[in-house]
């Protein structure tokens, strides 16, 4: 965090700097944050709002644009966001609206934000209809990793994380799965960061190739729906990558040995894999997303540990993928 004002320096001319975090993230990091950019010539304030994920709404989004305004924020100015995918969805969309645009610098705080969200330009906030139907793409200036910060992460939130490291690992890299517990974190992160990148790259808006960043979240979004969120994320996208797997293999799809490799991976991070929902209470959220505009689905199917595929397939089709793929829950 000390090195922060520095690193931005080098991308963003030291003028007004808006610090966005939550209300648990401000108590442990902003003053180290306003301290370094201090230190780099930016003139430093901040915006905190209360930390979880009721707070990405429409009201949290305009009383920060507000807040933006008041503190005189100009164009060459820089939204720097201090915490976890919530603090990077709401201050990214923040920076894309004000003034068409301003800087944008994110700072990751979670495993879940520093291999996903802070990465890939992707911002939005909830509506009451859904989640993340308020959005735009914006890439940010820098992204700055301190992987210290993840030490005062809650056990749970860093499980949360590991669902999407051993989401990288078979969508493009094996020897991600083995890494887990056994290698740092931040070469963990750089090798998850270089996939996305990678991949984001050859996609940035999300047409083709990005969607295979989907693995494990269609029916895990559903799984995240039916529990009305109570179930975190990463949970739900482990639940989600065990039911496709297990559904891939079925149809002779998918190397059979890949479930086991799965299932040790995330039983290591601490991740449970039970769903208390049936097919088709789980199927009618899908039916239900408002997000679908047709009456085909991309489904994101794994042929073997680091190589996933995408294919198009009907809402019928898809319906037998979830019952086969429940079974091995
Ligand atoms: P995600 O990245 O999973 O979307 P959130 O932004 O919802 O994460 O953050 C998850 C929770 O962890 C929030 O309560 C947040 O305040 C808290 N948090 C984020 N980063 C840290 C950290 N480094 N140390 C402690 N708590 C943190
Ligand atoms: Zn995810």
């Amino acid at each position: 965090m000390a090195k922060a004002g520095r690193l931005a320096a080098g991308v963003r001319r030291p003028g007004r700097a808006v610090i966005v975090t939550d209300s648990n993230v401000d108590l442990l990091y902003s003053d180290k944050l306003a301290a370094s950019l201090r230190e780099a010539g930016f003139d430093a304030v901040k915006f905190v709002f209360p930390a979880g994920e009721k707070s990405k709404n429409a009201s949290t989004l305009l009383s920060l644009l507000n807040f933006m305004a008041e503190s005189r924020l100009t164009r060459i100015d820089t939204v720097f966001a201090l915490g976890g995918g919530v603090v990077g969805d709401l201050a990214g969309l923040a920076a894309s609206l004000y003034m068409r645009g301003v800087g944008l610098v994110q700072l990751p705080t979670t495993l879940l934000a520093a291999v996903d969200s802070s990465v890939g330009g992707k911002t939005a906030v909830d509506l009451p209809a859904g989640k993340n139907l308020m959005g735009a793409f914006y890439q940010p200036d820098l992204v700055i990793c301190d992987t210290d910060t993840l030490g005062t992460l809650p056990e749970a939130e860093f499980s949360n994380g590991c669902a999407e490291v051993i989401k990288y690992g078979f969508i493009r890299d094996a020897a991600i799965l083995n890494m887990l517990g056994n290698r740092p974190v931040d070469e963990i992160i750089s090798r998850c960061v270089a996939i996305k990148r990678d991949i984001v790259t050859a996609d940035e808006h999300d047409r083709g190739e990005r969607q295979l960043l989907n693995f494990g979240h269609t029916f895990g979004h559903a799984i995240e729906t039916c529990s009305g969120y109570t179930i975190p994320h990463g949970s739900a996208v482990a639940a989600g990558m065990v039911i496709m797997t297990t559904a891939a293999i079925k149809k002779g799809l998918c190397d059979a040995g890949s479930l086991g490799l799965l299932k040790s991976a995330l039983r290591a991070c601490g991740l449970s894999v039970e769903v208390h929902y049936t097919y088709a209470e789980l199927f009618d959220t899908i039916l239900s997303d408002k997000k679908r505009s047709s009456d085909r689905i991309k489904l994101v199917i794994p042929r073997r540990v680091g190589l996933c595929e995408l294919i198009e397939v009907s809402l019928n089709e898809a319906r037998e993928f979830l019952r086969l793929g429940l079974g091995g829950t």
